[in-house]
């Protein structure tokens, strides 16, 4: 994820998160038909590509990523206003020189931010 949003900065980046029980098993990478550093607009394609390629896996679609080169870091009033599903939505923000990685849960036009748990594999 950090890989793919760092190679498209100043760019925002954005993706789906794929896996079973609120855990991810897949980052997949999605085009930024916005190309911009600061709004991110899913390329419908690849979305429905991707949205296809997680039902064919028996996987569901839990977070949504996308980055902030440069700022804010939380979740913008836009990225609420947008957003159209009702998974975590996880925000990179570079920040202090360094990425940070945040997310959120968005509901009736609010956002609270969840606790995120990494484990090794
Ligand atoms: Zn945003």
């Amino acid at each position: 994820m950090l890989k793919h949003v760092m190679e498209h900065a100043p760019l925002e980046a954005c993706g789906l998160l794929a896996g079973k029980n609120g855990r991810v098993e897949k980052v997949i990478p999605v085009r930024n038909q916005a190309q911009s550093p600061v709004r991110f607009v899913m390329d419908p394609y690849e979305q429905l590509q991707a949205f296809e390629w997680i039902d064919s896996q028996g996987l569901e679609l839990i977070g949504i990523f996308h980055s902030h080169p440069a700022g804010p870091e939380r979740i913008s009033a836009t990225d609420i206003r947008e957003a159209a599903y009702e998974v975590v939505h996880l925000v990179w923000s570079f920040f202090d020189g360094a990425w940070k990685m945040r997310g959120f849960w968005i509901q009736k036009g609010q956002a609270d931010e969840v606790i995120l748990s990494i484990e090794k594999r």
